[in-house]
C-alpha cells in the first residue's frame, strides 16, 4: 500500500514504479525473436583463407553473397588446433584459456597434454577459462557440439547439452544430421559447434602448394553446398545465423628447410614438450643456461627466447604451460629433433602475424549484412559477437564485439561499466552487451508510462488542494499496486 505523506514523496514513488515497469518491458522485449538468436559455428580446420580463390568455391562464394566475408583472421599464437579453438568459444589468448599447445606439461599439476595421442581429457587443463557452450546452457539454453575440440570433455562440471564423442571415422554428413536434429528437436539447441578435419590433415601431408590440393577443397566447398542444402531443407537457413571460419592456416614446408634439435643440444639435457613449428623446451634442472646457450645462435633460421622475452603481441608469456625456453622456427622451417622424426610437406603454428597462418570467415542469417566485406578481424572477437548474437552475457574476454559490429544488419554495443583484469587487456567495454533497438524501445515505453503517470498524478494534485487528499491517493494507488 502507497503510504504517501508529501506530493513530493509520491511523484518520486511514481517515478519509481513507472522504471521497474520500463525495466519489465526491457526484458520481455529483449527475450523476443528467439528464432533469430540460433548460431551454428563451423570449423573446417586448417582452411587457409586464400583457399577460396585456388579453385571455384560456388558454395563459399553463395555465402559471402548473400551474407559476410571477412578475408583474413588474426589468429592467436601459437597458430595451432587446440588452442585456436579454445579462443574461438572463449575470446581469450592461450595464455589466458590455458590451451597454450596441442603437447603441454603442467609443472603444478605434474601433468601431460598431448593431442597426438589424444590425452586431452583432464579438465584440469580446460577449466581456466568457461567456453560458450557452458555460459549458453547457464542462461537456460541448449548447446550441441559435434566433435568440436574439447567439446567431449567435462569442464567445470559440465558437458555441451548434447554432443558427440570424438571419432575422426564419423563422416560430415553424420555430424551434419546430429546438429539438424538437435536445432529441430522438441527442445531445440540455440548454439551448434561443427567441426570437420580437412583441409586440414590433406595439407599436411600435401603441402598447401600441391596441386592436388585443389580437389580438396572442391571437396570441402561440396560439404559446404551439403549443409547449407540440409540447413535449407530443415527449414533453418533463413533463421539461422551460421558462421563458417577456421582455427589457422598452412605454409608450405621442405626437406631443405629443417633444424635438427639433436646437433646443437645434448638429449640428456632438456624435455622436448611440443615440437615444430614452436620448440617448447624445459631443461633438466641445473641445465638452463647451458642448453638456452647453445641453441640462441644455433640456427639463423630459428629464433630462440627465455620465458620472459617472448614478445608480448603474441600474448604468450603469462602460464605455467609456457615453458621456460621456446624456440620458434621462420616460415616454412621445420624442428625435429633429428633426421628420423616425422616431416610434414605442409604445417602451421608459426607467428601469427604470417598471412599464410590465417583462417577464413563468413556468415550469414537474419544478424548479418548481405554482400559485404572485410579485410580483416582478430579470432578473440568472434566470441563477443558469438554472446551477442544468443543474447547472453559475454564472460571477461580479449576481443572486441565493437571491431565486428560492422559485419552486423543493426549495432551491436552498449558499453559496460567494468571488465576484470586479464593479461593481453581485456577490452574495456566489452563485457556485456544489449540488443540497442530493445533497449531503445524499452526506454521509449518506460519514458511513455512516466509521462501519463505524471498527468494522471497532476490533474488529481490540483484537487487535491481541497482537504479530500488520502482519497485521492488511495485511488491512484489502487490501479499501481495491480499494475
Ligand atoms: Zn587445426
Amino acid at each position: 500500500m502507497l503510504n504517501c505523506s508529501s506530493p513530493l514523496k509520491m511523484t518520486s514513488r511514481l517515478l519509481w514504479v513507472a522504471f521497474k515497469l520500463a525495466a519489465l518491458t526491457l526484458s520481455v522485449t529483449l527475450s523476443l525473436q528467439p528464432e533469430q538468436q540460433k548460431v551454428l559455428l563451423v570449423s573446417f580446420d586448417g582452411f587457409r583463407w586464400d583457399y577460396l580463390y585456388r579453385v571455384p568455391t560456388p558454395h563459399f562464394h553463395y555465402v559471402m553473397k548473400s551474407g559476410v566475408h571477412v578475408k583474413q583472421v588474426t589468429n592467436i599464437f601459437i597458430t595451432k588446433t587446440y588452442p585456436n579453438h579454445y579462443t574461438l568459444v572463449t575470446g581469450l589468448f592461450a595464455e589466458n584459456h590455458g590451451i597454450v599447445a596441442n603437447d603441454m606439461f603442467d609443472p603444478i599439476l605434474n601433468k601431460s597434454f598431448s593431442l597426438e595421442d589424444m590425452n586431452i581429457y583432464d579438465s584440469e587443463f580446460w577449466e581456466d577459462a568457461i567456453p560458450i557452450w557452458i555460459t549458453n546452457q547457464r542462461a537456460g539454453r541448449a548447446s550441441g557440439a559435434a566433435m568440436w575440440p574439447g567439446s567431449d570433455v567435462k569442464i567445470h562440471e559440465s558437458f555441451p547439452t548434447h554432443y558427440m564423442l570424438y571419432n575422426e571415422s564419423v563422416s560430415f554428413e553424420d555430424r551434419v544430421a546430429k546438429i539438424i536434429e538437435w536445432f529441430t528437436a522438441k527442445e531445440p539447441i540455440h548454439l551448434g559447434l561443427l567441426y570437420w578435419e580437412d583441409p586440414d590433415d590433406m595439407g599436411h601431408r600435401l603441402g598447401p602448394d600441391s596441386p592436388l590440393m585443389g580437389p580438396v577443397i572442391s571437396d570441402i566447398d561440396n560439404k559446404l553446398g551439403y549443409l547449407i542444402q540440409r540447413l535449407k531443407e530443415a527449414k533453418l537457413w533463413d533463421t539461422l545465423n551460421l558462421i563458417i571460419t577456421s582455427d589457422h592456416g598452412m605454409t608450405q614446408c621442405s626437406e631443405e628447410k629443417v633444424i635438427e634439435l639433436d646437433q646443437y643440444l645434448d638429449k640428456d639435457h632438456y624435455i622436448l614438450i611440443d615440437q615444430s613449428p614452436v620448440a617448447a623446451i624445459l631443461p633438466k634442472e641445473g641445465k638452463f643456461d647451458e642448453v638456452y646457450e647453445a641453441l640462441a645462435h644455433a640456427h639463423p633460421n630459428l629464433t630462440v627466447y627465455k620465458k620472459e622475452e617472448i614478445p608480448e603481441r603474441w600474448h604468450y608469456k603469462y602460464n605455467n604451460r609456457i615453458q621456460p625456453i621456446i624456440a620458434v622456427a621462420d616460415e616454412g622451417w621445420s624442428i625435429l629433433q633429428n633426421k628420423s622424426a616425422d616431416f610434414m610437406l605442409g604445417n602451421h603454428g608459426y607467428d601469427n602475424a604470417l598471412a599464410e597462418m590465417h583462417p577464413i570467415f563468413l556468415a550469414h542469417g537474419p544478424a548479418f549484412r548481405k554482400n559485404f566485406t572485410k579485410a580483416a578481424m582478430n579470432s578473440t572477437d568472434l566470441y563477443p559477437l558469438l554472446c551477442h548474437l544468443l543474447g547472453i552475457p559475454a564472460l571477461p574476454h580479449n576481443g572486441s564485439l565493437s571491431s565486428v559490429q560492422d559485419l552486423l544488419s543493426s549495432p551491436a554495443t552498449r558499453p559496460a561499466p567494468h571488465t576484470p583484469r586479464l593479461h593481453g587487456g581485456v577490452r574495456p567495454g566489452e563485457h556485456e552487451q544489449e540488443e540497442p533497438y530493445a533497449y531503445f524501445i524499452g526506454v521509449s515505453l518506460g519514458s511513455i508510462l512516466v509521462v501519463v503517470f505524471l498527468i494522471v498524478f497532476v490533474k488529481h494534485l490540483i484537487p487535491s488542494q481541497i482537504p479530500t487528499l488520502p482519497d485521492m491517493q488511495a485511488e491512484i494507488a489502487q490501479p499501481l499496486l495491480q499494475a
